[in-house]
């Protein structure tokens, strides 16, 4: 059967012709469809549809094909169901985050898509959200037999206005800088607020993991409110792993309503890397449409259902990008999909290697990117090149050059040669035309991180830890 996908994707050139003819001539069935009526329609052409495509495509029949936009690969055997990808988990191999011994399914519908269109440069429009009522349903009926769509008026007004806040007004204004903070395995909240209050006049805004790695910890919107009630900043990161579409705008419109308007949308990582991996995954949702709902909550004031709020939340929408993971040049199409939905900063993935960053950045440029989102580049260390090793081969989209590990692993004292590498980083990125910031990771480790915010000259002096935080 994976024999067959790969067929179908070298061959997608031809098997799209075939899809726009059938396209075009289908109308001509309707007749026939009329007098089998839709559900005779539907019986007559499933099973044929269903043979067809499993063979071919590995279908699954979720009744919303998007074959012709992906490649002629069928997202649907993406691990996490994606349907705006890839994610930033994809191995150097070219192997998948979650099935490593399977090719990830969106470098498939990139080879598909050049085959298609061998000159296109622009990223395709975004796809809508999986509608899970025609799940086993037939998408060749559909087009025989057209549904009457419900028009949507194009919007003419420029949507609801909201005033900028802090976050947002630093990245139009400065370089910024983020810190992460993964939330506490705790119901107290003291440790967590003594840990975010080390950043305090060090950070632009502080981003709160949600669930990161697949690991459960107190959730992303409760630990993000403490931040906002006690006047830090917070970035509150939502994964699709664990919520649907209904249960997220929920928390969206909650989070807004406790002062939290940051919002960094995230697939997620999947449940396979955490410490429950028999828990289920959601993935109703993937970053981008996320992004077009939250977009849509702002500025029309209205759920995905089109229905409408009494409050339009004031929501600052951002996403991540990975330039360090393939397929390199779909990354910027990537990230320029996020920035179209309505992405208007970016946090990267650990950026050990400057050379890949300014490739990156150079394409984002080229596209006017830097220019429409505030690209903030990921920066972080660890205790000692052993570890930054293990960091590299566990987590998946994380690359550190051999050149890296040598140099850290060779010093005498790694951890302070460690923090050396990072600052160098962070003045080499400032210096690459585009780049809005930095943001600093590191699981646990905010001594380290206040004092390479404080060493690299980007901000002022470190406070002195408090007591009892770990760091
Ligand atoms: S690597 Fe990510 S995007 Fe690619 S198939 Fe796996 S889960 Fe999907």
């Amino acid at each position: 059967m994976h024999a067959a996908r790969l067929w179908s994707v070298r061959h997608a050139r031809g098997l799209s012709r075939a899809y726009g003819l059938f396209a075009r001539l289908a109308p001509r069935l309707a007749p026939l469809a009329r007098l089998l009526g839709r559900a005779g329609a539907e019986a007559a052409v499933r099973p044929i549809e269903r043979a067809a495509k499993q063979f071919l495509f590995d279908c699954r029949m979720c009744g919303d094909c998007v074959l012709s936009a992906t490649g002629m690969a069928c997202p649907m055997n993406c691990a996490k169901q994606l349907r705006n990808g890839p994610c930033g988990g994809v191995r150097p191999d070219g192997g998948c985050e979650v099935i490593p011994q399977m090719r990830c399914v969106w470098l498939d519908a990139e080879e598909g898509r050049k085959r298609i269109a061998p000159l296109a440069v622009a990223p395709d429009a975004a796809i809508a959200p999986l509608d899970h009522t025609r799940s086993g349903r037939s998408s060749w009926v559909p087009v025989i037999f057209p549904e009457a769509a419900p028009s949507a008026a194009p919007r003419t007004d420029p949507g609801i206005a909201h005033p900028r806040e802090a976050f947002e007004r630093a990245c139009a204004d400065r370089f910024v800088v983020t810190v992460e903070l993964a939330p506490p395995d705790s119901a107290a909240p003291a440790g967590f607020l003594a840990r975010a209050a080390r950043f305090r006049g060090l950070v632009d805004a502080i981003n709160v993991t949600d669930g990161a790695g697949g690991n459960c910890h107190m959730s992303s919107v409760a630990a993000s409110a403490l931040l906002a009630a006690h006047g830090d900043i917070p970035i509150y990161q939502v994964a699709c792993r664990d919520r649907n579409r209904i249960a997220i705008q929920g928390d969206l419109l909650g989070a807004a309503a406790l002062g939290v308007q940051n919002i960094l949308c995230l697939t997620g990582d999947d449940v396979s890397q955490g410490d429950q991996p028999e828990a289920k995954p959601v993935f109703d949702l993937d970053a981008v449409t996320l992004l077009g709902i939250a977009r849509r909550m702002r500025e029309q004031g209205a759920f995905a259902s089109g229905r409408k709020l009494e409050a339009a939340p004031n929501l600052f929408l951002g996403a991540t990008a990975n330039p360090f993971a393939p397929p390199f040049h779909e990354r910027v199409a990537n990230l320029e999909r996020k920035v179209d939905a309505g992405a208007r900063f970016i946090q990267t993935q650990f950026c050990f290697d400057l050379e890949r960053m300014a490739a990156f950045m150079r394409e984002a440029r080229a596209r006017g990117l830097h220019q429409r989102c505030t690209i903030i580049a990921g920066v972080g260390t660890l205790g000692s090149a052993a570890a930054l090793r293990r960091m590299a081969q566990r987590v998946p989209g994380v690359h550190v050059p051999e050149a890296v590990l040598q140099r850290i692993g060779q010093a005498a004292d790694q951890r302070a040669e460690g923090k050396r590498v990072a600052i160098e980083t962070i003045q080499a990125l400032a210096r690459i035309e585009g780049v809005g910031g930095v943001h600093l990771m590191g699981y646990r480790n905010e001594t380290v991180l206040a004092e390479i915010i404080a060493e690299s000259g980007l901000r002022g002096r470190v406070q002195a830890p408090a007591a009892g935080t770990t760091g």
